[in-house]
């Protein structure tokens, strides 16, 4: 900082100085920019084929058992053309079978899915880009994606996400050094 003064001569020297040494970071960091935000959601999503999901009639033990074999905390919920309709997750159906005095695990088979999922889901579209992913995914861990009709094409994670923006910064490290 010392190299400013109120003198506008001292800033744009400073100024020049400062963008000469730094252009080779600006450049990269440019690409870079243009890289992440080129990538689309379809390139990064898990496709549907590879997503645990269940059926919006499905009793809760059904839900229960793909949640706790699959070991996911939620999954999304389809109807039965493959639309999208909701997620479900363990702590909803724990909280639903647990009476004041005990588990009333006849509710597991009483309840359906469609009783106690939520509507509230993170939505993307495959040509969606990285940066709309990642805003979806600061509060969910998992965004669905779908088509224009509604049907299911997959998921987008944090952890794929996150892979990303890594591979990036390493990169970008790499051809700086
Ligand atoms: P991750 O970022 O990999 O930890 O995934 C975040 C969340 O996405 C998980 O907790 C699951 O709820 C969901 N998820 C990830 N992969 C799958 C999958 N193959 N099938 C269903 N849900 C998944």
């Amino acid at each position: 900082m010392r190299y400013i003064n109120t003198s506008n001569h001292t800033v744009s020297n400073y100024k020049y100085r400062w963008v000469k040494e730094n252009k080779g970071a600006l450049m990269m960091s440019t690409i870079q920019d243009q890289r992440l935000t080129s990538i689309t959601v379809g390139e990064l999503m898990i496709s549907s084929e590879k997503v645990a999901h269940v059926q919006v009639n499905n009793p809760l033990e059904h839900a229960l058992l793909v949640l706790v074999k699959s070991g996911y905390s939620a999954v999304p919920v389809l109807d039965s053309s493959y639309r999208l309709v909701g997620i479900i997750g363990k702590t909803v159906i724990l909280n639903q079978t647990l009476g004041l005095e005990r588990f009333e695990f006849e509710k597991l088979s009483d309840m359906r899915v469609h009783e106690v999922m939520s509507n509230d889901i993170p939505q993307l579209t495959k040509e969606d880009t990285l940066m709309k992913g990642l805003n979806s995914l600061i509060n969910y861990p998992f965004a669905c994606v779908q088509d224009k009709e509604g049907y299911f094409d997959g998921i987008l994670t944090r952890r794929a996400i996150l892979k990303e923006i890594k591979k990036d910064i390493y990169t970008a490290k790499q051809k700086t050094e």
